[in-house]
């Protein structure tokens, strides 16, 4: 969960061994925080505890535990050592107050928003996301009877507009998949704030790296951590990290975190927990009743993923701006949208909020349209043609045709998946082979839909 409340540790040795009282950098914490020698037989590493249950010291220990009085290791479905590593690691790296590590992005937002909803509330969010969380919104939300209102949120009056009295919280991501668009973070948690609701800001793509939104004055965080916090797309999984800033009590929107709670003989997690109210939520009644638990070999592996991210991140966007630079000079190249361009609508905010560098994903249009787009991907040899982002292998997609096809025409175009786009998640390989393989395949797919048209 985070420093305090990770098991058996004396409160406060975490915090000294990682170095957050000083002030780590952010190298520093992607490798230390959550992490220490293992007591009993000094392993370095972080153990992989591959375990379900904890034993009890006695009936009056297990009775506070339940209970919520006492912090440990219950049942690894609401906790369980190794994924609280990776929380306390993430949380340090997003300079949050909490996380709390689930089965998949997915389910991190699930999460989020089973904290703050009740049956019949809304929230707004970009109309520019993952197609996946357009679909998880739009569809399986209603289910619960959450609406969202997809708007564009470069549009602030939009934005201003679509919150109404039973809005609970603004959604975006920091960068967007696959268009590339960068929100004005600092402009957006601004409105949310005025409205009395948390700014959720989806750091999947920028990653803590490139943009910590909390710095921005975003609320929560959530994740995919299956993208480049882990980076070699071994593992699904998820997070959400919770500043711990926002005043859950100035007003009475957020009933599941100031009202009495009758499954913990009626506390009230913010009065009880204070900054870490979201957080202790987040395990003890959502993923207690929800169950996406992350797998503790899952969270290992995204440990491994974490200790290298700057390095990984840094590689990435050198490569993703070579490949984008080819392909705008490229004559079978419609359009390219990568916010390393200078002439990109979003270059100027990825100055500031990106501090430069732009990612490694990003989208370009083909001449062909459909087809094309479809043709230019089987044409890749070195490229895989699959539906994941942010691991060392450069992956190449038509949304259209695969991620995106479950939406309207409208929703996909909006959400930068038009007919002749292709995705591009830019690896670490040589930037050399990258772009001569790209090469090849439009060149192929060129030819092919001149022959096709003869
Ligand atoms: C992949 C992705 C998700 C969903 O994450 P899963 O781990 O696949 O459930 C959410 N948001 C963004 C931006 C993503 O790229």
């Amino acid at each position: 969960m985070s420093e305090r409340d990770s098991g058996s540790k004396p409160a406060g040795e975490t915090a000294s061994k990682t170095g957050e009282a000083r002030g780590y950098g952010f190298e520093t914490k992607m490798i230390h925080a959550g992490n220490q020698p293992e007591p009993i037989t000094g392993a370095r590493q972080t153990p992989i505890y591959q375990n379900v249950g904890y034993v009890f010291q006695d009936a009056d220990h297990a009775a506070s535990l339940y209970n919520l009085q006492t912090f440990g290791f219950i049942y690894t479905r609401v906790g369980n050592p190794t994924v609280a590593a990776l929380e306390e690691r993430i949380a340090a790296m997003e300079g949050g107050r909490g996380a709390t590590c689930c089965a998949s992005g997915h389910s991190a937002q699930l999460l989020a928003f089973f904290a703050l909803m009740e049956p019949g509330d809304e929230f707004v969010a970009s109309n520019r996301l993952y197609g996946g969380s357009i679909t998880q919104f739009s569809k399986t939300f209603r289910k619960f009877d959450w609406r969202a209102h997809l708007v564009d949120t470069d549009d602030l009056n939009a934005v201003r507009a679509a919150i109404g009295p039973k809005c609970k919280a603004l959604f975006v991501e920091s960068l967007a998949n696959p268009g590339g668009s960068i929100s004005d973070l600092e402009a957006l948690a601004e409105i949310a704030h005025a409205a009395g609701i948390p700014l959720i800001v989806d750091n999947t793509l920028a990653t803590p790296y490139l943009c910590r939104p909390i710095e921005w004055g975003a609320d929560i965080v959530v994740h995919s951590t299956t993208k480049f916090m882990a980076g070699s797309g071994t593992s699904v999984g998820g997070c959400v990290v919770d500043s711990g800033k926002f005043d859950w009590a100035q007003n009475d929107k957020f009933g599941g975190l100031t009202q009495p709670e009758p499954a913990y003989h009626g506390i009230t997690f913010y009065e009880t927990f204070g900054d870490l109210a979201f957080t202790n939520l987040a395990h003890a009644v959502a993923l207690r009743d929800l169950g996406p638990a992350m797998a503790p070999m899952n969270a290992f592996l995204t440990l491994l993923g974490a200790e290298t991210l700057s390095l990984r991140m840094a590689r990435h966007c050198e490569n993703a701006e070579k490949v984008a630079g080819f392909l705008a000079e490229h004559p079978e190249v419609a359009w390219v949208s990568y916010a390393g361009l200078p002439d990109s609508p979003y270059h100027e905010r990825g100055q500031k909020y990106l501090g430069g560098r732009y990612g490694s994903l990003f989208a370009f249009g083909v001449t062909g349209g459909y087809d094309m787009g479809m043709r230019v991907v089987e044409s890749c040899e070195l490229w895989s043609h699959l539906a994941n982002i942010g691991d060392t292998r450069s992956l190449i997609l038509h949304p259209a045709s695969t991620t995106h096809r479950q939406l309207t025409d409208e929703q996909r175009i909006t959400a930068g998946a038009a007919d002749d786009t292709v995705r591009l998640s830019v690896g670490l390989e040589t930037a050399e082979d990258l772009i001569e393989d790209l090469g090849r395949a439009l060149e192929r797919a060129a030819a092919a839909g001149r022959k096709a048209a003869e």
